[in-house]
């Protein structure tokens, strides 16, 4: 495995250097262990590395951290510490065992040794370690054929009771049967549907299906796993109404294709949180107020769930955009929604509506007077309160008129402020 190991970063391997010399000097065992030991053979980019410790791996993770100066956080009860090395992120765990005492609940965990800790992880693929003390450095440890597996492309889990144990662990089986183009093993396969049958998705609390639920989304063009969830289970483990046809799924594709358009073409690009588009996606069959109490129960942040629930809202009223032609009313119509709301309406109607958004990102969304409320003082208008309804007119006006010098506004400002005074003094 030495010779994987050298894919990585210079950053990566001088960590890897530090913690092979500090492990030997607190007698602690210490492994790359995971989807970084997956991902390293499959030859794909690591950004984050996952470290387990036979010994204690915040006290392993503290000394680590002081070496290159860096803040650490660490949590005591899990036995676990987090040190962001610039851009990439590490994890530290004591090597631990998980025993479950009802299905889907979190499991109670003791420490153990590397062998129990990949033991307890979800696929052959992931139990994988890399031994990273000096009289072993770069050795691979594969308990359970991961080696194997990866060349055959399977997906195997580790023993009967796993999804049971776990049931997030279908959906974590999905996303990376979607994302490597692996296959199930015929066992874990019927394990995995025996799990189904019984449902065992609804044992899981809401914000750990939300966690699995947004890495999903957060793969690339999610529309495959999607379909692929839809096909093998639905989603009643959100929420039992949903019902997603055929027809429906279409959204999906249009919404990967959507991110092209905007990707691609767009002026003034902002970053997105894509995987809330795609969430409104599944959701958006369901009344307001389910919409409502499923992002409550999902726990998202309260700029999650209002963005989902004005694409929900907007559904209905965002079709009369077809029939809009005047920019500011255009404008108006889509000014209060976020970019995400944007692009999920953008995928969802047809030809006309989607030529105004376009006019909108392109032409409208950026347009701001150059006139400010100082200048507003200066033509004598009063009283404060109503300079925010005045800006509104002028802003409409620049956009309909297209005024480009701050004289032209001023000019308009002027005649409101003429045709106030004469309604005051008619
Ligand atoms: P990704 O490439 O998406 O980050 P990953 O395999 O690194 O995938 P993580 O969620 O970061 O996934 O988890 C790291 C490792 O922890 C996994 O590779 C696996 O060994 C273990 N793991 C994570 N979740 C579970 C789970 N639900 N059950 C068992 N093991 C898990």
């Amino acid at each position: 495995m030495l010779n994987r190991l050298k894919n990585l970063s210079s950053e990566f391997l001088n960590i890897l250097k530090e913690s092979s010399s500090l492990a030997d000097s607190l007698g602690f065992k210490v492994y790359l262990v995971g989807g970084v030991v997956r991902d390293l053979i499959l030859e794909k980019n690591v950004s984050d590395l996952d470290i387990v410790v036979e010994g204690d791996a915040i006290v392993f993770a503290d000394k680590l951290s002081e070496v290159f100066g860096e803040k650490l956080q660490r949590h005591h009860s899990f036995g676990t510490a987090t040190v962001n090395f610039n851009e990439h992120k590490i994890d530290f765990a004591t090597a631990r065992t998980e025993t479950y005492s009802h299905h889907g609940v979190l499991p109670k965990v003791s420490s153990a040794s590397i062998v129990e800790d990949l033991f307890r992880r979800d696929f052959t693929i992931n139990a994988m370690a890399i031994s990273l003390n000096k009289d072993d450095y770069g050795k691979l440890i594969d308990l359970y054929d991961g080696l194997v597996d990866l060349k055959k492309k399977l997906i195997r889990i580790l023993h009967e009771k796993s999804f049971l144990d776990d049931p997030t662990r279908i959906l974590r089986a999905i996303r990376f049967e979607q994302r490597f183009n692996f296959k199930f093993e015929d066992k874990t396969f019927k394990l995995m549907k025996t799990a189904l049958n019984i449902e065992a998705l609804r044992f899981v609390g809401h914000h750990r299906i939300r966690d699995e639920i947004f890495l999903i989304l957060k793969e690339i063009n999610p529309y495959k796993y999607i379909k692929r969830i839809n096909d093998l289970a639905g989603f009643y483990f959100i929420n039992s109404q949903i019902e997603l046809k055929q027809k429906d799924l279409e959204i999906f594709l249009r919404i990967d294709h959507s991110l092209t358009y905007y990707d691609g073409k767009l002026k003034n690009h902002k970053v997105l949180q894509l995987y809330l588009i795609y969430l409104a996606g599944i959701l958006c069959n369901l009344s307001l107020e389910k919409v409502k109490k499923i992002t409550q129960d999902l726990g998202l942040k309260k700029r999650d769930s209002d963005i989902i629930y004005s694409i929900r809202k907007g559904l209905t009223s965002i079709k009369k955009l077809a029939n809009y032609k005047t920019p500011h009313i255009i404008y108006k119509t889509l000014n209060f929604y976020s970019r995400e709301s944007l692009l999920f309406f953008y995928a969802y109607y047809g030809k006309e509506v989607k030529k105004n958004i376009k006019f909108y990102l392109n032409e409208l969304a950026d347009i701001k007077l150059k006139t400010n409320g100082k200048d507003l003082k200066r033509l004598g208008f009063k009283p404060l309160t109503a300079y925010s309804k005045i800006f509104k007119k002028l802003l409409y006006m620049k956009i309909d008129k297209r005024f480009k010098t701050k004289e032209e506004e001023l000019n308009y400002a002027q005649r409101i402020l003429d045709r106030l005074a004469e309604e005051l003094n008619p």
